[in-house]
């Protein structure tokens, strides 16, 4: 069976790999397993009214009712499916892709993206040529609505709004000509901040600085920083789900930084409760998470992993070293509106600057590589890594991640779509970084070249 979801929906390029056909397809089926009542919403690409006209129809086709909710950050839609009691939903997105790509990604009734099971039964119903259509009287309607300012006021009610209007903080943000600037501004200035803004435009070529949040692309917000003196910086994706944080020095902090902060002030209040991240994050988190009387609990690489995670066991804080946080008594899936408010509650509420705060977390330095490995030999050349090493800890739960004596660590992961490995790596001292990823890479170069000639 051909597997279409990857590891958060299905993408591709536009009218190449991801067709109006293929749309419909995975609508329909989504429509028919999920049930009558589906919401829909898109992100600003020149693609998405093409791609929202298909999956109306192809909902409408299987007898779903269609609530179309227009232009909408993808958690936003995800608190609507849940909190209004739909069925499921649809977001027409690429997330943080460039701007030929586009795809669907398919919200069960909890608000949170279908579990794997549910995908495998998407995948298996369309490559079974999609689900009958019902007969012409009993074709659903579509239904318009309008629900940004439920959804702004809801995050504003999950922070401690009257301490961040008492801080007098100001904001910096670069939308990325993506749909957070729908509600990332209006949060803000509800919660009493001076709010500064940068491609605010809904642009679906991303002319800004593309549709992914990096610190090597977010120099305008580090200027806008600087000429305004904001008290933080945030940069959103395309489809406002992940966001990647700034300091007010300009300084960017990577999400497991960002995480580490949250989930100490968290369970200040929350004492021995669990915090959910993939094996990809900062061995760090251990160390402060444990400080303040919780448990890590680790999952393979994903953010539906992790949501999935949290939803099934009642766990309540997660997120991922790209800067993804998801805070469970809102909603556990990533969210960049609800990340930028719990940092400003915060600040507000310890009274001290963003840079102070993230000195107060561990410093380490992370480095990512990728070296080539045939498909066929990967699951061996894993194997051999994880018995060949000498390491105090080998942890096989997704790849083979490598800890050492010293705190370092080494993640190998097959990728899902081409024939390499990407290696992760982390320490204390930069030039560590280096000299594990040359020793790692050599490492996996000699396996692979043993198992080809074997
Ligand atoms: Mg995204």
């Amino acid at each position: 069976m051909m597997r279409l979801f990857g590891s958060n929906g299905v993408r591709g390029v536009a009218n190449e790999e991801f067709t109006p056909q293929l749309a419909a397809a995975v609508a329909a089926s989504a429509g028919h397993l999920l049930g009558r009542e589906m919401a829909l919403g898109r992100d600003g690409r020149t693609t998405s009214p093409m791609f929202r006209d298909v999956v109306a129809s192809a909902l409408l086709s299987v007898g779903c009712n269609v609530y179309d909710f227009g232009e909408i950050p993808t958690p936003a839609l995800q608190y609507m499916v849940k909190s209004k009691g739909f069925d499921g939903g649809i977001m027409v997105t690429a997330s943080h892709n460039p701007p030929e790509f586009n795809g669907l990604k398919v919200i069960y009734g909890d608000g949170v993206e279908v579990p794997r099971f549910l995908e495998e039964r998407i995948e298996a119903l369309v490559s079974q040529g999609g689900p009958e259509p019902v007969a012409w009287n009993q074709v659903g309607r579509v239904t318009h609505l309008e629900f940004l300012e439920e959804y702004v006021e809801a995050v504003v009610s999950h922070v401690d709004a009257e301490a961040i209007r008492g801080a007098g903080l100001s904001v910096a943000l670069d939308l990325g000509n993506g749909v957070a600037s729908l509600t990332a501004p209006k949060v803000a200035a509800r919660l009493g901040c001076r709010v500064y803004t940068l491609n605010e435009d809904i642009d679906g070529e991303f002319p800004g600085r593309g549709s992914e949040p990096t610190p090597e692309n977010l120099g305008g917000l580090r200027a806008l920083i600087k000429a305004t003196g904001a008290s933080m910086g945030v940069g959103f994706d395309g489809d406002g789900d992940r966001s990647i944080v700034m300091d007010e020095k300009g300084e960017a902090v990577w999400g497991d930084r960002t995480l580490s902060l949250v989930a100490q002030e968290y369970l200040k209040e929350h004492p021995g409760e669990t915090i959910v991240t993939p094996v990809s994050s900062s061995n760090s988190l251990e160390e402060v998470v444990s400080r303040y009387g919780g448990k890590v609990y680790w999952t393979r690489v994903g953010s539906v992993v992790v949501s999935r995670t949290m939803v099934d066991n009642g766990f309540n804080l997660g997120g991922e070293e790209n800067g993804g946080i998801m805070y469970g008594p809102f909603l556990p899936v990533r969210d960049g509106c609800m990340t930028m408010a719990l940092l400003l509650e915060i600040m507000a509420r310890r009274g001290t600057s963003l840079s102070r705060l993230i000195a107060e977390q561990p410093r380490l330095y992370k480095g990512k590589t990728k070296t080539p490995c045939p498909n066929h030999l990967k699951e061996k050349a894993l194997e051999r890594l994880a018995q060949g090493v000498k390491a105090a800890q080998v942890n096989t739960l997704d790849g083979v991640k490598i800890t050492y004596e010293d705190g370092s660590w080494v993640l190998f992961r097959p990728s899902g779509t081409e024939p390499i490995f990407r290696v992760y790596a982390e320490a204390a001292q930069r030039s560590r970084v280096k000299e594990l990823l040359d020793q790692h890479v050599a490492l996996i170069e000699k396996v692979v070249s043993e198992l080809a000639s074997a």
